[in-house]
């Protein structure tokens, strides 16, 4: 027999994050590697979905989703960030932020194309790209307010870069770009003609007074830029795959064409749950989900410090990055194993974030779980000493 599996095949490996919930199932630990938020999903989200089961909202719809949930989306980014967009010309609602990047680069790059992307990075982004044949470019953001100057971009840039990927918050360094260090991008992209691709999944949780600037709103960049997010987060729905792509209208065509042939559409009924979200909940949620994130960030970066783990405090999203080179252990994979069996917590070992060696001396830990799971988890992490 000569069936073998695509050439394409080996570039797609369970993810890290992946591989230490399982080793945390194993041991029936705490699992902070997983990027998931334990928080109650918001009534009006259950009560759209589930009126909308009932009432029949149960087939297919059209491949870029229902009016009511791509009107909300643009309602509410007109709210949140002043951006003006036709809901149903430049709203893509896609199974999570995830088939909108997969959708975006299907239907914008070529194989051979070369995309700048910073890292840290989030895994997602670079694997997708690695098994379409598009080459990632990394540009390191340097902590500790993971900067990065104009020259590591032209460095970066060749004949063949058609894009740059942003990630605001960043996971997992919880970078928030400033206005200026988005102008510099934005000069950039405009230089050398390039598409911004910036995931803002975690777009609503910013710290200490922080704002979150999309980066379509700087000058010039709206037509270049495609904005991607979703509801998983926001509204504690990882498992309801529902995200979007905001962008000009011949590529958001496109954008919805490739996702229909993946995916066909995101899930009917709970598209109607989203948004029945975004119509109903106001400020004063947001600004509540986004405190208590912070509130446990500092918690939990409180511990670390305490036991030797020096973290890298968030300016925004729901993970740390922290020091771990006290624990004992080659790589940063050994080392998050280590604190695994001894403490009984999971985090993800930093090189799943890095192309190089950098990431060997770091985790990742998620801190955005019920308080008494993290009281557990930070109780069993002091076990260390
Ligand atoms: N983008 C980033 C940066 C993420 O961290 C994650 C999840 O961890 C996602 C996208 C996934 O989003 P979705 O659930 O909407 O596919």
């Amino acid at each position: 027999m000569s069936l073998n599996v695509s050439k394409r095949r080996p570039l797609v490996a369970q993810s890290e994050i992946r591989n230490m919930t399982l080793e945390c199932a194993r041991v029936s630990g705490v699992n902070l590697a997983q990027g998931v938020c334990d928080l109650p999903v918001p009534e009006p989200v259950i009560r759209g979905a589930e009126e909308a089961m009932r009432a029949g909202t149960n087939i297919y719809t059209r491949f870029d989703g229902l009016p009511r949930l791509r009107a909300a989306i643009a309602a509410k980014q007109r709210r949140f960030t002043g951006m003006d967009l036709d809901p149903d010309g430049q709203v893509v609602a896609t199974c999570g932020a995830t088939g909108a990047f997969y959708a975006a680069c299907l239907a914008l790059l070529d194989e051979g194309d070369e995309v700048l992307v910073f890292e840290p990075y989030y895994g997602y982004h670079i694997v997708t790209m690695v098994s379409l044949g598009i080459k990632p470019v990394y540009v390191t953001l340097e902590p500790p307010e993971w900067g990065f100057a104009a020259q590591d971009l032209e460095r970066a840039v060749t004949a063949k870069t058609r894009a740059i990927v942003l990630n605001t918050p960043s996971n997992p360094a919880g970078k928030v770009f400033d206005r200026e260090e988005l102008s510099v991008i934005a000069d950039f992209a405009e230089a050398h003609d390039l598409f911004v691709f910036t995931d803002e999944i975690y777009e609503h949780f910013v710290f200490d007074g922080r704002e979150h600037i999309a980066p379509a709103t700087l000058p010039g960049m709206a037509r270049r830029t495609i904005t991607i997010s979703g509801l998983s987060k926001v509204f504690a729905i990882t498992g309801w795959r529902l995200g979007y792509a905001l962008c000009d209208p011949e590529w958001a065509l496109a954008i919805g064409h490739f996702s229909d042939l993946v995916y066909v559409c995101a899930p009917a009924p709970l598209q109607i749950g989203a948004a029945t979200g975004l119509e109903e909940l106001g400020p004063d949620y947001y600004r509540g989900v986004s405190d208590e994130h912070q509130m446990k960030r500092d918690r939990f970066c409180d511990t670390l410090r305490a036991i030797g783990l020096t973290p890298h405090v968030p300016a925004g999203a729901y993970y740390t990055l922290a020091d771990v080179t006290r624990l004992p252990g080659a790589t940063a994979k050994e080392r998050a194993l280590y604190l695994l069996e001894k403490t009984g917590v999971a985090c993800v070992p930093g090189s799943a974030f890095y192309s190089g060696p950098v990431g060997e001396t770091l985790a990742r830990f998620c801190f955005a779980k019920e308080m008494d799971v993290l009281e557990d988890a930070m109780q069993r992490l002091r076990r260390l000493g």
